[in-house]
């Protein structure tokens, strides 16, 4: 069977281009994207320098993780190998930017929807090779059949040394390369840059997508041009000065880089607030369900009909909130329905809808029939009977719903401090912590028996610890799996986001309310009041950890 690969022979590349501006006409590719790119990395000192190229782009890999995260199967695998996308179905949820570890996914900034590489398939159906491989005037560029032991592919890849990008990530890419530089090859080998040959390091990994609701999303730099497609334009800058950045020279260092970049492409972080910020909603509408479900199922506390009602509204509230979070960060949010209708099964992103459809179907009987025995619409008994097993039965719903982002985060395999055994674990324990946390903040405003506020207020304590201990367990007491997930994890304790982490999570997440909770046993008559805002607190500390642990890994370059 054919099964179709790239080779790229950098010892005749000569860094022309012309392959990124052939790609670029022949599928259309708008400004500011591309699907492959040359990229240059210096090394040496004046005079023994020396410039290395690398053409990057998809790997066609085979054994691809953009297409195991897919929720809807725009991502898929030809039969040829050929990995190839459908604009159509695409409903822009960026994971697939987050699965592959290469960087060769991006979001059209016209259609919204993921694109790449494509192995140019309508040239290869017609029997042709793709656009780059024909243009290069070196012949550089090698297309063919892997599996055709007489194809030039198969022969040159039997006779030279061949290299791949991060073949630690398992992914089995098909580009492969002839004399490609260790330096070139690896992403984190030179220094970041401020300024390329031609082009300033600017907005790219600072300013966050536009989706098709026309959302701004985050970021320091504002672009205030627009073509007239819609796709925004950097605003003119002197030459050779970056952001926050007086001056080229960097000190005068410039002529001592051992290893600089000299141009790359730039790519944009995928995910922004909404994420972290759907962790966090997540994790209390699960958590407020499986502390009162508990409390319910084991008999641990006299619980009313009233009660119920309030508890399981705020838990769907939340639920609904982070479904709300995650259709708004879609780039094409009118394809949501698409994960139901055309359900790629071993996604989890696929899965986490179900878990929470089916964790909101539970949830909602209940609450609708606690709500009803609240307002005398039948009694009581009529329902206190199957309490227990409407408790019992969402109960693993609402583990499962705390804990699926810790499997999709998994299959995110382009950020290596996602890919944490012990991130199912945290997830529960923080479900725990804000779910009681936000039943203590409930406390004031609602009528609570004595035993199931002291239950509420044991359970948040304990999450809270436990809480502690597993986020500088996995800081600082297991070593991470790899440089880049290190990389990301000094990022958050030490780098751009230790006051996230330091301020944020420790201080307002964990010593404060900790503090509150000594108050609290020291002056029971304040218990009530000190308690919500320890739960409050312990809300927004979790939100400044998710969003660092979310971003960090995402500052890291792929390539
Ligand atoms: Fe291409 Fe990246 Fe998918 Fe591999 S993981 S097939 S490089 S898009």
């Amino acid at each position: 069977m054919t099964n179709y690969g790239f080779l790229i022979d950098q010892r005749k590349c000569i860094g022309c281009h012309a392959c990124s501006t052939a790609c670029k006409s022949e599928n259309e590719v708008p400004l500011g994207v591309y699907r492959t790119w040359v990229k240059y990395v210096e090394t040496g000192t004046f005079p023994h320098t020396r410039r290395h190229f690398q053409v990057t782009r998809c790997n066609h890999c085979a054994n691809p993780p953009c297409v195991r995260i897919c929720p809807v199967t725009a991502m898929y695998q030809r039969t040829d190998g050929i990995v190839e996308f459908d604009p159509k179905v695409c409903i822009g949820c960026k994971a697939c930017l987050q699965a592959c570890p290469y960087d060769a996914i991006y979001i059209d900034p016209e259609s919204h929807n993921a694109a790449k590489c494509h192995f140019c398939a309508h040239r290869i159906d017609q029997g042709l090779k793709p656009a780059c491989e024909i243009v290069c005037p070196e012949q550089a560029i090698i297309s063919g059949d892997l599996d055709d032991p007489n194809s030039l592919i198969s022969q040159l890849i039997a006779r030279e040394p061949i290299a791949v990008r991060k073949p630690e990530q398992g992914t089995a890419p098909k580009l492969f390369y002839i004399d490609a530089d260790q330096t070139t090859l690896t992403p984190t080998a030179p220094a970041v840059a401020s300024t390329f040959m031609w082009a300033d390091v600017v907005s790219e990994q600072l300013v966050g997508h536009h989706n098709g609701n026309g959302h701004r999303r985050s970021g320091r730099e504002v672009i205030p041009l627009t073509a007239a497609s819609g796709a925004k334009i950097r605003p003119p800058r002197e030459q050779g000065l970056g952001i926050g950045q007086s001056a080229l020279m960097l000190g005068g260092r410039v002529a001592g880089h051992m290893v600089q970049t000299g141009y790359n492409a730039q790519h944009k972080i995928p995910w922004h607030w909404p994420v972290p910020a759907y962790l966090v909603t997540k994790g209390i509408g699960s958590g407020i369900f499986m502390v009162v479900a508990a409390a319910v199922g084991l008999g641990l506390a006299p619980l009313a009909a009233p009660f119920l009602a309030i508890t399981l509204f705020v838990s769907l509230l939340f639920i609904g909130i982070t479904t709300g979070l995650l259709v708004f960060d879609l780039e094409r949010p009118h394809m949501f329905f698409t994960i139901l209708t055309r359900p790629q099964w071993r996604s989890w992103l696929t899965r986490g809808a179900f878990i929470l459809i089916a964790f909101s179907a539970v949830a909602g009987i209940w609450f609708l029939s606690e709500a009803g025995a609240a307002l005398n619409m039948w009694p009581e008994t009529a329902i206190s009977a199957f309490r227990p097993a409407l408790a019992w039965i969402g109960i693993p719903l609402a583990v499962l719903a705390a804990i699926y982002t810790a499997f999709l985060f998994a299959q995110a395999e382009g950020r290596d401090l996602w890919q944490s055994p012990l991130l199912p674990a945290h997830l529960l324990v923080q479900a725990l912590m804000v779910g009681s946390g936000t039943l203590l903040l409930l406390a004031p405003f609602v009528a609570m028996p004595a035993a199931l506020f002291d239950l509420f207020g044991w359970t948040f304590a304990g999450s809270l610890l436990l809480d502690l201990f597993m986020l500088l367990l996995g800081e600082f007491g297991i070593p991470h799996a790899s440089e880049v997930a290190a990389r990301a994890a000094h990022d958050i304790s030490h780098g751009r986001f230790r006051r996230h982490f330091w301020q944020g999570s420790i201080l307002l997440g964990h010593v404060a309310p900790a503090a509150l909770i000594g108050l609290a046993v020291l002056i029971q008559a304040l218990a009530v009041p000190l308690l919500a805002v320890a739960g409050l607190t312990s809300i927004a500390g979790l939100y400044a950890f998710e969003y660092a642990f979310v971003m960090a890994p995402q500052h890291v370059p792929n390539s």
